[in-house]
Protein backbone atom coordinates (compact mmCIF):
# COMPACT_ATOMS: atom_id res chain seq x y z
CA UNK A 1 0.00 0.00 0.00
CA UNK A 2 1.34 3.46 -0.85
CA UNK A 3 0.27 5.99 1.25
CA UNK A 4 0.84 9.29 2.48
CA UNK A 5 -1.77 10.53 4.55
CA UNK A 6 0.03 8.81 7.66
CA UNK A 7 2.73 11.03 7.68
CA UNK A 8 3.30 13.91 8.92
CA UNK A 9 2.83 17.80 7.10
CA UNK A 10 5.89 19.64 6.42
CA UNK A 11 7.18 21.50 3.92
CA UNK A 12 9.18 18.97 2.31
CA UNK A 13 12.15 19.47 -0.68
CA UNK A 14 12.92 16.73 -2.76
CA UNK A 15 16.55 18.04 -3.19
CA UNK A 16 17.15 15.09 -6.02
CA UNK A 17 14.83 15.09 -9.01
CA UNK A 18 14.75 14.88 -12.73
CA UNK A 19 13.22 16.06 -15.05
CA UNK A 20 13.40 15.59 -18.83
CA UNK A 21 9.95 15.80 -20.14
CA UNK A 22 8.26 18.66 -20.18
CA UNK A 23 5.04 16.83 -21.28
CA UNK A 24 5.33 15.62 -17.74
CA UNK A 25 5.17 18.60 -15.79
CA UNK A 26 1.70 17.95 -14.36
CA UNK A 27 1.94 14.27 -13.37
CA UNK A 28 5.32 15.70 -11.83
CA UNK A 29 3.47 18.22 -9.86
CA UNK A 30 0.57 15.91 -8.67
CA UNK A 31 3.58 13.45 -7.47
CA UNK A 32 4.63 16.72 -5.84
CA UNK A 33 1.35 17.05 -4.12
CA UNK A 34 0.39 13.38 -3.41
CA UNK A 35 4.06 12.53 -1.72
CA UNK A 36 4.15 16.43 -0.05
CA UNK A 37 6.66 18.82 -1.47
CA UNK A 38 6.73 22.26 -1.48
CA UNK A 39 9.44 22.08 -3.81
CA UNK A 40 11.79 20.17 -5.72
CA UNK A 41 15.13 20.95 -7.11
CA UNK A 42 15.48 19.49 -10.34
CA UNK A 43 19.17 17.87 -11.20
CA UNK A 44 20.21 18.57 -14.82
CA UNK A 45 22.73 16.07 -16.80
CA UNK A 46 24.49 16.42 -19.97
CA UNK A 47 23.47 14.72 -23.30
CA UNK A 48 25.61 12.62 -24.99
CA UNK A 49 26.30 15.27 -27.88
CA UNK A 50 27.72 17.55 -25.18
CA UNK A 51 24.47 19.99 -24.71
CA UNK A 52 22.64 19.28 -21.28
CA UNK A 53 19.18 19.00 -20.20
CA UNK A 54 19.36 22.44 -18.46
CA UNK A 55 16.21 24.78 -21.05
CA UNK A 56 13.74 21.90 -20.20
CA UNK A 57 14.23 21.83 -16.33
CA UNK A 58 14.37 25.84 -16.40
CA UNK A 59 11.01 26.30 -18.17
CA UNK A 60 9.15 24.07 -15.36
CA UNK A 61 11.18 26.73 -13.02
CA UNK A 62 9.95 29.73 -15.52
CA UNK A 63 6.01 27.77 -14.93
CA UNK A 64 6.68 27.66 -10.93
CA UNK A 65 8.82 29.72 -9.60
CA UNK A 66 8.01 29.01 -6.02
CA UNK A 67 8.30 25.43 -6.32
CA UNK A 68 11.57 24.85 -8.79
CA UNK A 69 14.77 24.88 -8.07
CA UNK A 70 17.12 23.82 -10.86
CA UNK A 71 20.74 22.83 -10.74
CA UNK A 72 22.46 22.93 -14.13
CA UNK A 73 24.82 20.59 -15.69
CA UNK A 74 28.28 21.33 -17.63
CA UNK A 75 28.09 21.98 -21.34
CA UNK A 76 30.54 19.20 -22.53
CA UNK A 77 30.23 20.61 -26.69
CA UNK A 78 33.52 23.04 -26.27
CA UNK A 79 35.04 19.92 -24.92
CA UNK A 80 33.88 17.79 -28.41
CA UNK A 81 34.40 20.70 -30.59
CA UNK A 82 37.68 22.90 -29.43
CA UNK A 83 38.61 20.95 -26.30
CA UNK A 84 41.82 23.61 -25.77
CA UNK A 85 39.24 26.26 -24.56
CA UNK A 86 37.18 24.04 -22.62
CA UNK A 87 39.29 24.34 -19.64
CA UNK A 88 38.89 28.13 -19.82
CA UNK A 89 35.64 28.37 -20.67
CA UNK A 90 34.02 26.09 -17.12
CA UNK A 91 34.50 29.19 -14.92
CA UNK A 92 32.19 31.38 -17.62
CA UNK A 93 29.76 28.63 -17.51
CA UNK A 94 29.42 28.60 -13.87
CA UNK A 95 28.68 32.47 -13.96
CA UNK A 96 26.41 32.16 -16.45
CA UNK A 97 23.74 29.72 -14.46
CA UNK A 98 24.35 31.69 -11.66
CA UNK A 99 23.71 34.75 -14.20
CA UNK A 100 20.26 33.32 -15.36
CA UNK A 101 19.07 32.41 -11.80
CA UNK A 102 20.02 28.67 -11.77
CA UNK A 103 20.34 27.40 -7.85
CA UNK A 104 23.22 25.50 -8.26
CA UNK A 105 24.80 22.75 -10.25
CA UNK A 106 24.79 18.90 -10.78
CA UNK A 107 27.25 16.58 -12.06
CA UNK A 108 27.46 13.52 -12.88
CA UNK A 109 30.87 13.29 -14.19
CA UNK A 110 31.91 11.12 -11.22
CA UNK A 111 29.79 8.10 -12.41
CA UNK A 112 31.53 5.54 -13.68
CA UNK A 113 30.28 4.89 -17.35
CA UNK A 114 29.79 8.95 -17.24
CA UNK A 115 33.79 9.56 -16.01
CA UNK A 116 35.03 6.83 -18.87
CA UNK A 117 32.95 8.69 -21.39
CA UNK A 118 33.92 12.26 -20.57
CA UNK A 119 37.38 10.74 -20.22
CA UNK A 120 38.71 13.59 -17.84
CA UNK A 121 39.33 13.16 -14.00
CA UNK A 122 37.64 15.01 -11.70
CA UNK A 123 40.84 16.26 -10.18
CA UNK A 124 42.21 17.29 -13.61
CA UNK A 125 43.51 20.45 -13.89
CA UNK A 126 40.91 21.12 -16.85
CA UNK A 127 38.35 21.77 -13.88
CA UNK A 128 40.55 23.74 -11.33
CA UNK A 129 38.08 26.92 -12.93
CA UNK A 130 35.04 25.19 -12.28
CA UNK A 131 35.69 24.08 -8.49
CA UNK A 132 37.47 27.61 -7.65
CA UNK A 133 34.14 29.51 -8.84
CA UNK A 134 32.16 27.28 -7.30
CA UNK A 135 33.49 27.48 -3.97
CA UNK A 136 34.47 31.36 -4.38
CA UNK A 137 30.42 31.69 -5.17
CA UNK A 138 29.60 29.42 -2.95
CA UNK A 139 27.30 27.73 -5.59
CA UNK A 140 25.69 24.73 -4.26
CA UNK A 141 26.59 21.38 -6.64
CA UNK A 142 25.53 17.88 -6.58
CA UNK A 143 28.08 15.12 -7.31
CA UNK A 144 27.18 11.43 -8.22
CA UNK A 145 30.45 9.69 -7.46
CA UNK A 146 31.08 5.89 -7.65
CA UNK A 147 27.94 3.74 -7.28
CA UNK A 148 26.79 0.24 -5.66
CA UNK A 149 30.08 -1.65 -5.17
CA UNK A 150 28.30 -4.80 -6.90
CA UNK A 151 28.33 -2.87 -9.96
CA UNK A 152 31.81 -3.52 -10.35
CA UNK A 153 31.76 -7.30 -9.17
CA UNK A 154 31.09 -9.71 -12.03
CA UNK A 155 29.74 -12.80 -9.21
CA UNK A 156 26.88 -9.79 -8.33
CA UNK A 157 26.53 -6.93 -10.91
CA UNK A 158 22.38 -7.26 -11.83
CA UNK A 159 21.16 -7.56 -15.15
CA UNK A 160 19.37 -4.08 -14.68
CA UNK A 161 22.95 -2.69 -14.05
CA UNK A 162 23.98 -4.77 -17.07
CA UNK A 163 21.40 -3.12 -19.00
CA UNK A 164 21.95 0.46 -18.49
CA UNK A 165 25.63 0.11 -19.31
CA UNK A 166 26.62 0.06 -15.56
CA UNK A 167 28.37 -2.95 -15.64
CA UNK A 168 32.05 -2.04 -14.53
CA UNK A 169 33.75 -5.48 -14.39
CA UNK A 170 35.96 -5.37 -17.35
CA UNK A 171 38.40 -3.19 -15.86
CA UNK A 172 37.93 -0.37 -18.30
CA UNK A 173 36.14 1.88 -15.60
CA UNK A 174 37.94 3.49 -12.47
CA UNK A 175 37.47 1.85 -9.69
CA UNK A 176 35.18 2.96 -6.61
CA UNK A 177 38.34 4.12 -4.12
CA UNK A 178 40.06 5.63 -7.36
CA UNK A 179 37.01 7.60 -7.70
CA UNK A 180 36.61 8.65 -3.70
CA UNK A 181 40.31 9.65 -4.44
CA UNK A 182 39.49 12.17 -6.69
CA UNK A 183 37.04 13.79 -4.58
CA UNK A 184 39.33 14.07 -1.32
CA UNK A 185 41.86 15.91 -4.04
CA UNK A 186 39.35 18.32 -5.03
CA UNK A 187 38.17 18.90 -1.13
CA UNK A 188 41.50 19.20 -0.58
CA UNK A 189 42.25 22.29 -2.62
CA UNK A 190 38.70 23.66 -2.44
CA UNK A 191 37.79 22.96 1.11
CA UNK A 192 34.71 25.04 1.20
CA UNK A 193 32.94 24.15 -1.68
CA UNK A 194 29.10 23.34 -0.88
CA UNK A 195 29.20 19.99 -2.17
CA UNK A 196 26.24 17.35 -1.54
CA UNK A 197 27.03 13.76 -2.33
CA UNK A 198 24.48 11.86 -4.21
CA UNK A 199 23.34 8.78 -2.87
CA UNK A 200 24.57 9.21 0.34
CA UNK A 201 28.22 8.88 -1.25
CA UNK A 202 27.71 4.87 -2.14
CA UNK A 203 28.79 4.42 1.74
CA UNK A 204 25.58 2.98 3.18
CA UNK A 205 27.37 -0.44 3.92
CA UNK A 206 29.96 1.30 5.87
CA UNK A 207 29.17 4.00 8.09
CA UNK A 208 32.28 4.32 9.94
CA UNK A 209 33.83 5.49 6.86
CA UNK A 210 31.02 8.08 6.21
CA UNK A 211 31.33 9.37 9.77
CA UNK A 212 35.01 9.54 9.57
CA UNK A 213 34.55 11.22 6.13
CA UNK A 214 31.95 13.88 7.12
CA UNK A 215 34.21 14.82 9.74
CA UNK A 216 36.93 15.68 7.84
CA UNK A 217 34.92 17.42 5.17
CA UNK A 218 32.26 20.32 6.91
CA UNK A 219 31.15 21.89 3.93
CA UNK A 220 30.21 18.38 2.24
CA UNK A 221 26.37 16.71 2.36
CA UNK A 222 25.00 12.99 1.31
CA UNK A 223 21.72 13.28 -0.09
CA UNK A 224 19.11 10.49 0.27
CA UNK A 225 18.53 9.73 -3.25
CA UNK A 226 18.25 6.15 -3.29
CA UNK A 227 19.66 3.45 -4.86
CA UNK A 228 17.22 1.30 -2.64
CA UNK A 229 19.47 -1.26 -1.58
CA UNK A 230 20.75 1.52 1.21
CA UNK A 231 18.16 1.55 2.96
CA UNK A 232 17.78 -2.40 3.05
CA UNK A 233 22.06 -1.74 4.10
CA UNK A 234 20.69 0.97 6.64
CA UNK A 235 17.83 -1.75 8.08
CA UNK A 236 20.66 -4.05 8.40
CA UNK A 237 22.16 -1.64 10.87
CA UNK A 238 19.32 0.24 11.98
CA UNK A 239 20.91 1.22 15.65
CA UNK A 240 24.00 2.62 14.05
CA UNK A 241 21.98 3.74 11.13
CA UNK A 242 19.94 6.16 13.57
CA UNK A 243 22.71 7.01 15.66
CA UNK A 244 24.50 8.23 12.23
CA UNK A 245 21.26 10.08 11.02
CA UNK A 246 21.39 11.99 14.21
CA UNK A 247 24.92 12.77 14.90
CA UNK A 248 24.75 13.95 11.35
CA UNK A 249 21.18 15.65 10.98
CA UNK A 250 22.83 18.82 9.77
CA UNK A 251 24.48 17.20 6.66
CA UNK A 252 21.80 14.85 5.35
CA UNK A 253 19.21 15.91 2.48
CA UNK A 254 16.36 14.14 1.89
CA UNK A 255 16.06 13.00 -2.24
CA UNK A 256 14.23 10.70 -4.23
CA UNK A 257 15.68 10.64 -7.49
CA UNK A 258 11.80 11.13 -9.09
CA UNK A 259 12.49 10.94 -12.85
CA UNK A 260 10.50 11.98 -15.89
CA UNK A 261 11.98 8.74 -17.62
CA UNK A 262 10.80 6.12 -14.78
CA UNK A 263 6.88 8.26 -15.50
CA UNK A 264 7.04 7.10 -19.29
CA UNK A 265 7.18 4.02 -18.37
CA UNK A 266 3.30 4.66 -17.71
CA UNK A 267 0.80 4.17 -14.78
CA UNK A 268 3.72 1.12 -13.22
CA UNK A 269 6.40 4.29 -13.48
CA UNK A 270 4.46 6.45 -11.31
CA UNK A 271 3.37 3.53 -8.56
CA UNK A 272 7.25 2.75 -8.49
CA UNK A 273 8.16 6.49 -7.83
CA UNK A 274 5.76 6.82 -5.57
CA UNK A 275 6.98 3.87 -3.63
CA UNK A 276 10.55 4.78 -3.62
CA UNK A 277 9.11 8.24 -2.16
CA UNK A 278 6.97 6.42 0.70
CA UNK A 279 9.77 4.22 1.48
CA UNK A 280 11.97 6.72 2.29
CA UNK A 281 9.56 8.62 4.30
CA UNK A 282 8.51 5.74 6.06
CA UNK A 283 12.46 4.81 6.77
CA UNK A 284 12.30 8.44 8.27
CA UNK A 285 9.46 8.83 10.25
CA UNK A 286 8.23 5.34 11.39
CA UNK A 287 9.51 2.86 14.01
CA UNK A 288 10.27 -0.59 13.85
CA UNK A 289 9.88 -3.02 10.93
CA UNK A 290 7.82 -2.35 7.75
CA UNK A 291 7.83 -4.16 4.27
CA UNK A 292 8.31 -2.59 1.44
CA UNK A 293 6.49 -2.68 -1.36
CA UNK A 294 8.73 -5.32 -3.29
CA UNK A 295 8.41 -7.50 -0.16
CA UNK A 296 11.82 -6.91 1.92
CA UNK A 297 11.98 -5.54 5.23
CA UNK A 298 13.19 -2.13 6.30
CA UNK A 299 13.57 -0.99 9.83
CA UNK A 300 12.43 2.17 10.52
CA UNK A 301 14.49 5.20 12.04
CA UNK A 302 11.68 7.05 14.25
CA UNK A 303 14.29 10.21 13.74
CA UNK A 304 12.87 13.08 16.22
CA UNK A 305 10.79 15.89 14.78
CA UNK A 306 13.71 18.46 14.68
CA UNK A 307 15.69 16.02 12.94
CA UNK A 308 12.86 14.83 10.43
CA UNK A 309 12.99 19.42 9.33
CA UNK A 310 16.43 19.32 9.03
CA UNK A 311 16.40 16.35 6.61
CA UNK A 312 13.17 17.35 4.93
CA UNK A 313 14.12 20.90 3.97
CA UNK A 314 16.12 22.99 6.72
CA UNK A 315 19.30 21.73 5.26
CA UNK A 316 18.67 22.39 1.54
CA UNK A 317 17.48 25.86 2.95
CA UNK A 318 20.73 26.20 4.26
CA UNK A 319 22.86 25.30 1.35
CA UNK A 320 20.64 26.43 -1.35
CA UNK A 321 18.16 28.84 -0.65
CA UNK A 322 14.90 29.28 1.44
CA UNK A 323 13.31 30.02 -2.24
CA UNK A 324 14.16 29.27 -5.82
CA UNK A 325 16.26 31.99 -7.57
CA UNK A 326 13.56 34.24 -9.96
CA UNK A 327 14.64 33.01 -13.56
CA UNK A 328 16.30 35.33 -16.26
CA UNK A 329 14.35 34.39 -19.26
CA UNK A 330 16.13 35.63 -22.81
CA UNK A 331 13.35 36.05 -25.34
CA UNK A 332 14.56 32.79 -27.09
CA UNK A 333 12.61 30.81 -24.15
CA UNK A 334 9.07 32.24 -24.85
CA UNK A 335 8.92 31.89 -28.21
ZN1 LIG B 1 19.82 11.15 -9.96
Amino acid sequence: MIDFTNLAQRPIIDSHVHFIHPECMDEMLALFDTIGYRAANLVCLPNPNGSTQNDIAFAFKKQYPNRIFVSGAVEYRLLLEQPERFAADLPRQVRALIGRGFDGMKMIEGKPNVRKMVNLRLDDPAYDGLWETVEQEQFPLLLHIADPDFFWDPESCPDWARKNGWDYTDGSYPSKSALYTEVDHILARFPRIRMTLAHFKFMSTDLEAADAFLAKHPSVSFDLAPHLDMYFDFSANATAARTFFIKHSDRILYGTDLDTRVLKRGPDGNRFMRSVASLIRRFLEWEGPFRHTDGKMVHALNLPDDVLDKIYFQNFERIYSTSPSPGNYPSIMNS
